[in-house]
């Protein structure tokens, strides 16, 4: 059993994490994120932090945007045509939607603003620009097994059973897409979230 945070382990944390003094997510011990260590799984000025850490220990991390959700772009917004959505749609501006193309692609976006004629959309994360401010405490340490390691992702949690990682090893795993809601709406690229 690794003993130290490092790559190819399976770590669970407790966190909160808040953004201009808000907490905007969190994980208690009883139910700990688990993400695979070097994967990229979590952002990479927390994964970095967490490096070598013990159970047990805890730690305060200030997280730039470079090392978080990213910079904010101004190129990353798009205006499309109000028709494009359906007409049942509400529009709310701060919403967050998941967009498909034609290749069946999902991508997230925020509603940034609209009229009748136009709606503008932003693939920003919502937290690229902020800095992240985690609390942390590392609540567990397993060595990774070799599927895991292979996947780039942890197996068997309640992650896998809840959005069906288990058995689909395409790169379609997405947890912003729900899967029931897109069967019941009428053909269309976008989906609520
Ligand atoms: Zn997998």
């Amino acid at each position: 059993m690794p003993d130290t945070v490092q790559n190819n382990c399976v770590v669970s944390i407790a966190y909160t994490l808040r953004v201009d003094g808000n907490v905007v997510d969190e994980a208690d011990a009883a139910e700990p994120l688990e993400y695979l260590h070097g994967a990229d799984n979590i952002v990479p000025g927390l994964e970095s932090a967490l490096e070598g850490l013990r159970v047990g220990e805890r730690k305060d991390v200030r997280v730039t945007p470079e090392e978080g959700y990213g910079v904010y772009d101004n190129d990353d917004v798009e205006v499309l045509p109000r028709r494009e959505f359906p007409d049942d749609m509400p529009l709310e501006v701060g919403m967050l939607l998941s967009i498909s193309d034609d290749d069946g692609y999902f991508a997230d976006a925020t509603v940034k603003a609209f009229n009748e004629r136009e709606v503008t959309l932003d693939y920003n994360h919502p937290l690229a620009g902020k800095e992240l401010h985690f609390n942390v405490e590392v609540v567990g340490i397993r060595e990774a097994t070799d599927e895991e390691i292979a996947h780039g992702h942890v197996h068997g949690g309640d992650i896998d059973d809840e959005f069906g990682w288990e058995d689909d090893d395409d790169e379609f795993e997405d947890e912003f897409v729900d899967e029931d809601e897109a069967d019941d709406s009428p053909p269309s690229r976008f989906s609520q979230n």
